[in-house]
């Protein structure tokens, strides 16, 4: 279950060498906005594409290189090495690529869904609003009135990502009235960033991040009409739609992120060794030696348990519990290696000179996405509680997961 299978290996080396050979050399490049890195992006994705690198783990039927989901998730983490690597290689489309390609009906598909697998960007999801505690989705405001037969979508949503570069974006809207029960009462619409009434009120910097995987917005909607097929999937469906986009989702940031680690543990040990102070390597002192403890403890440990859990999903089991865990685990594993690698390169280790600084930052804000911390740790405690309560308790029995 843990070992990279002998299919896998070959195109994982592929894109661990593209990464070393043509990515990470490119980094400043793409620490620009979108305007300014958008021509070194696409110079690297048709080389990308002309290697057969692209959208691996896309089904092949949209564009896509048709990997299963456990053989992608090894290629997944050798993306991940470098964080435009997403960008680069298409991998970061593929939450909303699945759901269009579940739920769109056969004109979206045709407008929207190969065109963003093809081109990496063009679809946006927005579900975050300002005012509201987003992370309890039930209280969102934003509404959508069908009227003459169509959709009157009015509200406000923010942090919605990349909306720079799409075409449209999937809108999470209340449609229903008060009396349908709260988790049937909203709906994903598809709203076209060219409606009339739809505006870009802001961009909002993220930790002083300005790369190509920046551009994070906030966005007024005001009485945009769309067609009544305008909605993705039933109506009612908003939050079965989005909980299908984030769960496995939430894996593939896991694996991601364990990219992210290896490369920074690779940066701590070496510094570990090349560093003298008093004569010796800093690898000998214990203080240090605490740090690579510490770091290889976690990523290990999130290792096994993403491929875990990445099992159970394969099983078809929804694995809610497990996801949760490894979403706050790895987005701490991460973040923690990275401090540690930054700290024991002095001054060095704050400047750009290293990627380490940048990593932290993205590093950070995982902590926030796809759901903060809190709300995952409260999800794992009440659903193992429960299973110990009431008159047939089935308790978590380790064991059998
Ligand atoms: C870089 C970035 C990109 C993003 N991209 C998108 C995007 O593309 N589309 C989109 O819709 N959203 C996006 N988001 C928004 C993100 O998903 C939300 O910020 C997140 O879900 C939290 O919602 P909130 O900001 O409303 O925080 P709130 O819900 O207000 O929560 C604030 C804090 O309260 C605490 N808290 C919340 N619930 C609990 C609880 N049950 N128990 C204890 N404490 C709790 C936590 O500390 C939490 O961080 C993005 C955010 C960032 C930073």
């Amino acid at each position: 279950m843990f070992q990279i299978p002998d299919h896998v290996r070959p195109v994982r080396d592929r894109v661990l060498r593209f990464v070393d050979e043509h990515v990470i050399p490119h980094e400043r490049g793409l620490d620009r906005p979108w305007a300014e890195s958008v021509t070194l992006l696409t110079e690297l994705r048709e080389r990308a594409k002309a290697q057969g690198l692209w959208a691996l783990g896309h089904p092949a039927e949209i564009g896509g290189g048709g990997m299963a989901m456990r053989d992608y998730l090894f290629v997944n983490e050798a993306v991940g090495r470098t964080e435009p690597g997403q960008a680069v290689f298409g991998t970061n489309t593929l939450q909303t690529a699945l759901l269009l390609h579940k739920h769109a009906s056969p004109a979206t598909r045709a407008e929207l869904l190969l065109p963003l697998v093809e081109r990496g960007h063009g679809v946006s999801f927005a579900v975050t609003e300002p005012g509201v505690a987003s992370s309890d989705p039930t209280q969102l405001q934003t509404r959508a009135d069908l009227v003459d037969g169509e959709w009157v979508v009015t509200g406000r949503k923010w942090f919605t990502s990349w909306v720079d570069r799409s075409s449209h974006v999937l809108v999470m809207c209340r449609t229903e009235p008060e009396h349908v029960p709260v988790h049937q009462a909203f709906s994903m619409i598809v709203v076209p960033t060219s409606s009339p009434g739809f505006t870009v009120v802001r961009d909002l910097p993220v930790l002083g991040l300005h790369d190509v995987l920046s551009g994070h917005f906030e966005l007024a909607f005001d009485q945009v009409r769309v067609p009544a097929d305008a909605l993705l999937g039933p109506r009612g469906a908003g939050f079965t739609l989005s909980q299908e986009r984030l769960g496995p989702g939430r894996i593939y940031h896991c694996m991601r992120w364990l990219g992210q680690a290896q490369r920074a543990f690779d940066l701590l040990c070496r510094r570990a060794n090349d560093r003298h102070t008093g004569g010796r390597p800093l690898a000998d002192r214990q203080l240090v030696q605490k740090m690579v403890f510490d770091s290889y403890l976690q990523i290990q440990s999130a290792r096994l348990m993403v491929l875990h859990t990445a099992e159970l999903v394969d099983r078809g089991d929804q694995a809610r519990v497990e996801i949760s865990a490894i979403k706050v685990q790895c987005a701490q594993m991460v973040h923690d290696v990275v401090d540690r690698a930054m700290q024991i390169y002095g001054g060095e280790g704050m400047t750009n000179d290293l990627p380490l600084e940048s990593m932290y930052r993205h590093a950070r804000y995982g902590r926030i996405v796809d759901g903060p911390d809190e709300v995952h740790v409260q999800r794992v405690a009440r659903s193992i509680s429960r299973s110990y309560a009431g008159d047939t308790p089935t308790g978590w029995d380790f064991a059998t997961r």
